[in-house]
C-alpha cells in the first residue's frame, strides 16, 4: 500500500528554513570577514566623483578669505544706524568683488559696494541698496538695518585648520566644490576595485545572437555593469560560462588571479546544474550560501585565495536585490565608505502587501506624493523574482521585516529609495 504523505525537504517557496541565515546577520558577516584596501591614488578633484576619499581634507585658509558683502548695497559703520528718523551718509566711492575700496569708512559716510566685495575698512554693515534714498552725492537710510546686517564673515564657510571633509567621504558634487574652494587640484582617493563577474547558465544567450527554443537573454550581466558602474570600479566582464564543472573552476580561478572581487549570478541554488557552491568549496571557501530573504534566498559568500566571491541568484530581481542588499555594501566597506547602508526610512502604504513570516522581504515600490503632498509608497505589480520589469517601475524598494505577515493598506513600512540628491 502507498503512504498517502511524502517526506518534502525544505524548499526555496518555504518561509522557515533553519539553515538560512537573517538578513542582518549576513550582512554582519561579510563585514567582519572584509578589510578595507589600504593603497590610494591621488587623482583630479572633477575624476574623485564618487570616489571614496581616502584622507581627511584640512583646510589651509579661510573660505571666504575676507570680510565681504553678502548684497549689493552700501558699506557703513552701525554707529551711524539711527535710532529714530533716519540719517544722511556721503559716498566716499565703490567696492567692487576683486576690486576692493582702498580708503576707510569713518562716521557720516559710506561706500557703495557689490556683492562679494570684501569690506571697506571701517565699515560693519550692508544697507541693501533697496532700503536707500538717494541725494546727490550721499544716500538716506532709517533704522531698519540691524547691526552687522548683510556681511558674510572671513571663515564662516571654512576656518584655516577645520577637517573639511574626513576620510570615507563618498565624493558628492558639493564635496568636489568644496575641495575646489580650499584651491586644492587633487586629492587621494582610495584605489579602484578589480570587480570580476559572470553570468552562468546553459539556456543564456548573449546580446546579437538569436534565440533558440527555451533560450533567454543574458541581462543579469547587464544590471551588474549598471550598479557596478555606478560605484566607480574597475569593471571586469567575464562573460557566459555554462553549466559545466570544468569551466566554472576555470571562470573562478581566472577571477580570482585579478580581481579583488568576482561575482556570479545562477547556478548557486540546489537544481541538478547549480554547481557554484560545490567549485567554491573545491576552490576556495564558502562562508555562508542562504540568506533568509525574499528574493534571493540562495546567495553564497566567501573566498578563492585574495579574492571575494559573492554568488548571486539567477533571477533578474534577486540579483539587483542581492547586490545593493550585500555586495554593495560590501564593496563600500572594501573601499575604506564610512556610510555603506542603504538610506531607509519610513513611509506610509497605499497598497495592501502579501508576505508570509519567516523571511526579510524586499518588495518593489514606488514613492510619490498623494493630493495632499503627503510622502506615500504603492507597489509596484508582479512582484515575482523574475519580473526585470517590476524593477524597472520602482523607485524603492519596500522592507518587510522577518516577523511580519500582509500589510494593510495604510499601514507605515520601511522603504530604501533608489534615488538620492548627493
Ligand atoms: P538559476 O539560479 O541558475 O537556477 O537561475 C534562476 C532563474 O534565473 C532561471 O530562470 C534562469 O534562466 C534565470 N537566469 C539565470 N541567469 C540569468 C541571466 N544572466 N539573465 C537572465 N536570467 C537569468
Ligand atoms: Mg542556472
Amino acid at each position: 500500500m502507498q503512504p498517502d504523505t511524502i517526506k518534502k525537504e525544505t524548499s526555496c517557496m518555504d518561509d522557515h528554513d533553519p539553515a538560512s541565515l537573517p538578513a542582518d546577520v549576513a550582512l554582519k558577516k561579510i563585514i567582519s570577514a572584509i578589510e578595507p584596501v589600504t593603497s590610494m591614488e591621488k587623482v583630479a578633484i572633477r575624476t574623485a566623483l564618487g570616489r571614496i576619499l581616502a584622507e581627511d581634507i584640512i583646510s589651509t585658509i579661510n573660505v571666504p578669505s575676507g570680510t565681504n558683502s553678502a548684497m549689493d548695497g552700501y558699506a557703513i559703520t552701525s554707529a551711524d544706524i539711527p535710532s529714530t528718523g533716519t540719517a544722511e551718509l556721503k559716498m566716499m566711492g565703490t567696492a567692487y568683488a576683486g576690486k576692493p575700496f582702498p580708503g576707510k569708512v569713518s562716521s557720516g559716510e559710506c561706500v557703495r559696494i557689490m556683492t562679494g566685495a570684501i569690506m571697506p575698512s571701517g565699515s560693519d554693515t550692508v544697507v541693501m541698496q533697496e532700503h536707500v534714498e538717494h541725494r546727490h552725492g550721499s544716500i538716506r537710510i532709517d533704522t531698519d538695518t540691524k547691526a552687522g546686517a548683510n556681511v558674510r564673515q572671513a571663515g564662516e564657510d571654512v576656518t584655516k585648520g577645520d577637517v573639511v571633509l574626513g576620510k570615507g567621504t563618498t565624493l558628492t558634487p558639493a564635496d568636489i566644490g568644496l575641495i575646489a574652494s580650499l584651491g586644492l587640484a587633487e586629492v587621494n582617493v582610495s584605489r579602484r576595485l578589480r570587480v570580476a563577474f559572470f553570468s552562468t547558465g546553459d539556456e543564456l544567450k548573449s546580446i546579437g545572437q538569436p534565440l533558440e527554443d527555451g533560450q533567454i537573454y543574458d541581462s543579469n550581466r547587464y544590471t551588474l555593469y549598471g550598479m557596478l558602474a555606478r560605484l566607480g570600479v574597475e569593471i571586469i566582464d567575464m562573460g557566459v560560462i555554462c553549466d559545466n564543472r570544468t569551466a566554472l573552476q576555470n571562470g573562478f580561478e581566472q577571477a580570482a588571479a585579478k580581481a579583488d572581487v568576482l561575482i556570479t549570478s545562477g547556478g548557486v541554488s540546489v537544481g541538478e546544474a547549480d554547481y557554484v557552491k560545490e567549485i567554491l568549496e573545491k576552490v576556495g571557501t564558502v562562508n555562508f550560501w542562504k540568506v533568509a530573504m525574499k528574493p534571493g534566498r540562495p546567495l553564497a559568500f566567501g573566498k578563492i585565495n585574495n579574492t571575494w566571491f559573492f554568488g548571486l541568484p539567477g533571477n533578474p530581481v534577486s540579483v539587483m536585490v542581492t547586490f545593493y542588499q550585500f555586495v554593495q555594501p560590501a564593496l563600500l566597506y572594501l573601499m575604506g565608505a564610512r556610510h555603506i547602508e542603504p538610506f531607509t526610512f519610513k513611509v506610509l502604504c497605499k497598497s495592501r502587501l502579501k508576505k508570509r513570516s519567516g523571511r526579510t522581504e524586499y518588495q518593489r515600490g514606488i514613492l510619490g506624493c498623494d493630493g495632499s503632498g503627503q510622502l506615500v509608497v504603492e507597489k509596484t505589480g508582479g512582484q515575482g523574482s523574475g519580473i526585470l520589469s517590476s524593477m524597472a517601475q520602482a523607485n524603492c524598494f519596500i522592507i518587510l521585516p522577518t516577523d511580519s505577515g500582509n500589510v494593510e493598506s495604510g499601514a507605515i513600512v520601511d522603504v530604501q529609495p533608489f534615488f538620492g540628491l548627493v
